[in-house]
């Protein structure tokens, strides 16, 4: 049995704020959450503001190397994507790992606890299945077991460049598996272990047929295990669904049965009022991802429509422009402000939520509240520092998502293990140095 105190937490949605909080954790669980108590003799005490573990939701773990190489360009998201394609193709199982275990480590420091890895670097350069052909997947699990953070695999089929049903070129044929079939067969050998759930993933309307995607979601369905995709991020993906099929591609997803509450669509930032209404109806997540979507000049989602509508609302660092799950939650807000010229669409709580319930649920992880019962994985950010300073318990979670950044966090349990203190990842060391020896080890500059 461990036992935590935290000085103020944040139990999660729907529970507020409590003061000197006892958290008492056996095994990776929760056991008894107390309010109103001194710590007893043995605790370890989280000076400041606990809350439960951060979920990054969409992440591309080898976009890191992209920081900063990619942001000065003109251009769109199409240009900036040859950019990451050049990146895509010097990539093998051995940099994979480190630069993974290297990026997840740095979301650990900013009290991530768990992660969606959005994974198509399936196979080798030319397209051909390495000796295990889960040899990249597997480098994703070891590196998220190095960093100390709860993966969510999110093993995502590609098999075409675009919805005139070309075939895969270039950087891309190392994504493809040839038909979905394929696949689930490939995708099928990974299992579930301690701190790794596998999940499907259909990258986009674009890259992926109908048919091949309703493959996906019974796969997806028949293990009980989360489905994401990538949705009307551009424009031009809108139109070209249009133009091929007839339908947005929120409609075509409909068809193909890829909606529903184990689904999440990943940006969803150009919708018509009757995709909103789809995927509300369905009870389809979303995951936003704002500091990617104002980097790559994607535009601003309509949050609000869609938590109105019923979707709940997670949240992803994608690109790595930033790893920052406060800024991510804030963008949210802030965006729709500069969108509408209006203030107030979405309550700091609610936010707050987005980060760490409901990306925990569009996971599969039961974590997000600190309750009995839940995963034990608790995030404290300090209240001394010039950002924070002067918070008090009535302002706490609003100061937490308006003003703090991923630089405050400074302990994070996962599963009752802790992976950070005082700030210094526990199990990784010298994470700056790692990310900075994994980019300089793929010696290109994209
Ligand atoms: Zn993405």
């Amino acid at each position: 049995m461990g036992a935590w105190h935290a000085e103020l937490a944040w139990l999660g949605p729907g529970r507020g704020l409590a003061e000197r909080v006892l958290v008492e954790v056996e095994g990776e669980r929760i056991a008894a959450v107390t309010e109103g108590v001194d710590p007893p003799a043995g605790a370890t005490r989280l000076a400041g503001l606990t809350i439960p573990g951060l979920a990054n939701a969409h992440s591309h773990a080898f976009h890191r190397a992209l920081r900063g190489r990619t942001q000065r360009a003109r251009g769109d998201f199409w240009s900036w994507r040859e950019q990451m394609y050049r990146l895509a193709a010097v990539l093998d199982p051995d940099r994979y790992l480190e630069l993974a275990a290297a990026t997840y480590a740095e979301m650990a420091l900013a009290g991530v606890t768990a992660v969606g890895e959005f994974h198509y670097l399936h196979h080798d350069p030319a397209g051909r299945p390495y000796a295990d052909p889960n040899r990249m997947g597997e480098a994703l699990i070891e590196a998220a077991g190095r960093a100390g953070v709860r993966l969510t695999l999110i093993d995502t089929c590609y098999l075409r460049a675009g919805l005139d049903g070309q075939g895969l070129a270039g950087a891309q044929v190392r994504f493809g598996d040839g038909d979905a079939d394929a696949w689930a067969e490939r995708a099928g050998a990974l299992a579930d272990r301690p701190g790794v759930r596998v999940a499907a993933g259909v990258h986009s309307v674009r890259a992926v047929d109908p048919e091949a995607m309703a493959t996906v979601a019974a796969w997806a369905a028949g293990r009980g295990a989360p489905l994401h995709l990538h949705l009307s991020e551009q424009r031009a993906e809108n139109e070209a669904c249009l133009a091929a099929t007839g339908r947005t591609p929120a409609a075509l997803a409909e068809s193909a049965g890829v909606l529903g509450p184990r689904t999440t669509a990943v940006h969803a930032t150009h919708l018509t009022g009757e995709d909103v209404a789809r995927l509300g109806a369905t009870g389809t997540g979303v995951c936003l991802c704002p500091t990617t979507e104002r980097d790559l000049a994607d535009g601003v989602g309509p949050a609000r429509a869609l938590a109105d509508a019923g979707s709940p609302l997670c949240l992803g660092s994608d690109s790595h422009a930033v790893v920052d799950l406060f800024e991510e939650a804030r963008a949210v807000e802030l965006d729709e402000r500069l969108a509408t010229e209006r203030r107030g669409h979405h309550q700091p709580a609610d936010l707050l939520a987005a980060a760490t319930a409901a990306g925990m649920d569009a996971l599969g992880w039961d974590a997000g509240r600190l309750a009995p019962g839940r995963l034990a994985d608790l995030v404290t950010v300090g209240l001394t520092s010039v950002r924070l300073a002067g918070t008090g318990p009535a302002d706490a979670v609003d100061q937490l998502v308006f003003a703090a950044t991923a630089a405050d966090v400074t302990s994070v349990v996962v599963g009752g293990r802790q992976v950070v203190q005082d700030g210094h990842h526990l199990l990784a060391g010298d994470v700056g140095a790692a990310l900075g020896r994994a980019i300089a080890a793929l010696g290109v500059t994209p």
